[in-house]
């Protein structure tokens, strides 16, 4: 339950505690996949902060707005800055599929759109942003493979219908998928422990998820501090691959 607390910040007291926590969810975001080499968006090397090469913002290019008026330049985007066809799972996702196997993990929930937890074995995945690599038509709904839109140079219109063909993505101002959130707010609910990691926490509703926690043991991972710090049990200022590595050695 959150609103305590006296944050605890050691490694061996994570690691026992997550002996004894028998339902753990994890809830994650962009800081995930940094070691496989795709950038966040807020930290300094992140996206945000990069020349995009574009008179609009990162921001702006991610609204449903500019898709639909601007389809070209956000293919464009996509294609140069947010598609990583060679990135691999890092030790983050292996640690958390691990974690399934062994029935210590209930579910992953992610903001991130590359595929890579499923990628490394993860069979529970809510991806609360959707995926890059599912694609559809916008007037009939007809699904495109990733490998056929990303093998082409231009804008993908659907064959049968000629409808604009767009990523299975929230863009900005869309709403979440109400059955991904659901189902994500009812893993958290009934997870004992909650580990949340590589998020800024600042994009909502997403955030908002850990309000629903009502667990004994929340432990936060992230490069910089985060709004929920004094929220947590535990708290970890590092890479999130490496903290999850160590506390989970002994599961
Ligand atoms: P964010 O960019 O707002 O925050 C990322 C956080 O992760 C930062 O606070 C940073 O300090 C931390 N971080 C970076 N590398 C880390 C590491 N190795 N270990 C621990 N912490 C690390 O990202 P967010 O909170 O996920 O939210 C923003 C949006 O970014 C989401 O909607 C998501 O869809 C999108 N996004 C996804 C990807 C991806 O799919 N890989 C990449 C970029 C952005």
């Amino acid at each position: 339950m959150l609103g305590h607390s006296q944050v605890n910040y050691s490694l061996e007291a994570a690691r026992e505690r997550l002996k004894t926590s028998r339902r753990v969810t994890f809830f994650g975001g962009a800081g995930v996949s940094t070691a496989s080499g795709i950038p966040d968006f807020r930290s300094a090397t992140g996206l945000y902060n990069q020349m995009t090469g574009s008179r609009y913002s990162p921001e702006t290019m991610l609204s449903h707005n500019f898709f639909v008026h601007h389809p070209d330049e956000f293919y464009a985007f996509l294609r140069s800055s947010l598609y990583y066809p060679d990135a691999k799972p890092n030790a983050a996702h292996y640690v958390l599929a691990q974690m399934e196997e062994k029935e210590k993990l209930n579910a992953v929930i992610t903001q991130n759109i590359d595929g890579l937890h499923q990628q490394a074995g993860s069979k529970v995945v809510y991806e609360l942003h959707g995926s890059l690599k599912r694609f559809y038509c916008m007037r009939c709904h007809r699904a495109y493979q990733a490998e056929r839109v990303y093998s082409q140079e231009t804008t993908p219109y659907c064959e049968v219908c000629g409808g604009l063909v767009r990523p299975d993505v929230v863009l900005y101002v869309e709403p979440l998928d109400p059955d991904v959130l659901n189902a994500s707010i009812s893993a958290v609910r009934k997870a004992d422990c909650m580990i949340v990691g590589g998020s800024s926490l600042v994009v909502y509703p997403a955030a908002g998820l850990l309000d629903y926690f009502r667990g004994d043991c929340l432990i936060l991972i992230n490069r910089e501090p985060t709004p929920y710090d004094s929220q947590a049990d535990f708290v970890f200022h590092g890479d999130i691959g490496e903290v999850l590595t160590q506390i989970s050695c002994d599961l």
